[in-house]
């Protein structure tokens, strides 16, 4: 049957085949302005209209698409959506660099699994150097918070005495929570105070300094590819951990190092995690990471969760009312690509639907979103934290008595069950032992009015909420 079809027959097929498992807005949204550009052996090539398309199709339909293909073939196949290359959402896809967003949030702690299917048709390749700075990542655009702070005044520092107090300077921290933006700050504050020729700042991941090495071994052009490096007056490297068991690029880089190290040259280096945590690690190169500072980004508390979807919104000219901004924040913990990724469907979404931003049309759009990052978090873990933050016993909570100490907390636990759980409201009265789900709803409205009003409190019920997410609680229910 294969053999009989043309990719777009094949396409067409399929997408029919969709509609009783997607909806018709799913596929009108996000599945028709497509081409099949075509097939062989067991998958088939389409092109989606830009690169954000293409990131949100594989991250949610792409297993159900696989399937509904596999069973119009009758037999195991794949699909690889692919974006035109020269689409004026292009570059800005770039910036917003969704890709690998939903790893973290799936609590797996790793590095993003690498979208392979997303590629332009034709992809460019990337030198190194200050070309490949990413415009966005800048100290103007970066949102400072607890959770940065000491990581930002090192950056600071270093971009303002280069190769003087923290040489190398080390940061590390989870995906997607601004290691590579504040290390590219560095190299563009450089550049614009001219402290440093743009030519002479090179950035690169240790994946890609890997693969020039290879090319350049294989090209006989290493002593070129060390000249290249070694003239650099700032060395950016990004994803360290990448170097782990690569025993040949772990020598050819601690060469890199020692040499710009002693000419005074600034190394900053980035990871997930700190250099006695990199296994497979020439303990010479561990010590050298160890040098200067190393210094940690955490996750950002609710309050800087806001304020980066301000000042991105703000960026992309996006109106957000605040309940639309609080329902992300509240939502997204763990990881900043992933608030940039929910503004972005949300613009999308409100584009093609031509309506405007609001509370419904967020939950609607960033349903997807959310439900990969939700815990699978129980009443009982709920009462039991809400309990000890206000030192009581869970009975206490539990209990009907009435007096105000009792009350708030268990008013508060009630709510972030709402928030936080897959309970519905009956479930929750349940839980709670009482008969009636109106009580569940009276404390839901309360603590929201209550939360308005009343600054304490809220970041008393953030914080609570914080920890829940954070911890890694992930009881079946
Ligand atoms: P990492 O390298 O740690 O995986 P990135 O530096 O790529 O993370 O950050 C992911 C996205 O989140 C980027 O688009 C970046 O601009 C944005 N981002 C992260 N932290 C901040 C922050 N504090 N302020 C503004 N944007 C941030
Ligand atoms: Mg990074």
């Amino acid at each position: 049957m294969l053999q009989e079809l043309t990719a777009e027959e094949l396409w067409t097929n399929i997408k029919g085949e969709c509609e009783g498992r997607l909806n018709k807005q799913t596929i009108a949204t996000w599945l028709s302005p497509s081409r099949a550009v075509s097939v062989s052996g067991d998958d088939l090539t389409v092109e989606l209209k830009n690169k954000f398309t293409v990131y949100y199709v594989e991250q949610n339909y792409q297993e159900i698409l696989n399937q509904v293909a596999g069973q119009v073939l009758n037999q195991p196949f794949r699909i690889e959506f692919v974006f035109a290359e020269n689409d004026g959402e292009q570059e800005q896809m770039d910036l917003w660099q969704c890709s690998g967003a939903f790893s973290s949030v799936s609590g797996d702690g790793g590095k993003p699994e690498a979208t392979a299917t997303t590629r332009a048709v034709s992809s460019r390749s990337r030198r190194p150097g200050s070309g490949t700075l990413n415009p966005r990542y800048s100290f103007e655009h970066f949102v400072v918070g607890r959770n940065n702070q000491f990581a930002h005044a090192a950056a600071l520092s270093v971009a303002e005495a280069p190769a003087n107090r923290y040489n190398p300077l080390f940061i590390h921290g989870g995906v997607g929570l601004g290691k590579t933006h504040l290390m590219q700050a560095i190299g563009h504050s450089l550049i614009e105070s001219s402290r440093i020729d743009p030519g002479k700042v090179c950035y690169i991941s240790a994946e890609e300094f890997l693969n020039e090495l290879v090319g350049a071994i294989a090209g006989g052009s290493t002593m070129a590819f060390r000249n290249r490096y070694r003239q650099m007056d700032i060395l950016l490297i990004d994803d360290v951990e990448f170097l782990s068991r690569k025993e040949g690029t772990q020598e050819e880089f601690f060469h890199t190092f020692n040499s710009l190290y002693e000419s005074q040259k600034q190394i900053v280096l980035t990871s997930d995690r700190p250099p006695r945590e990199i296994q497979h690690l020439e303990e010479r190169l561990r010590s050298r990471f160890q040098w200067g500072l190393v210094t940690d980004i955490q996750a950002p508390e609710y309050e800087t969760r806001v304020a980066i979807l301000k000042r991105k919104s703000a960026l992309e000219n996006l109106l957000i009312p605040e309940d639309v901004l609080d329902y992300i924040a509240e939502s997204i913990t763990g990881n900043v690509r992933l608030l940039e990724c929910s503004l972005n469907s949300l613009k999308h979404y409100s584009a093609t639907q031509r309506t405007k931003i609001d509370l419904e049309l967020a939950r609607m759009a960033l349903e997807n979103i959310f439900e990969s990052g939700r815990n699978h978090l129980g009443a009982d873990d709920v009462i039991t934290l809400v309990a000890g933050d206000y030192g009581l016993s869970t009975t206490d909570i539990l209990s009907a008595k009435r007096k105000k100490s009792f009350v708030e907390p268990r008013q508060i636990a009630m709510y972030i069950c709402n928030k936080l759980t897959k309970l519905s409201l009956p479930e929750i009265a349940e839980s709670f032992r009482r008969k009636d789900h109106t009580t569940v709803l009276h404390a839901v409205r309360k603590i929201e009015r209550c939360c308005g009003e009343d600054n304490e409190l809220k970041e008393r019920v953030h914080g609570l909420m914080d920890k829940l997410r954070n911890s890694n609680i992930s009881l079946e229910n």
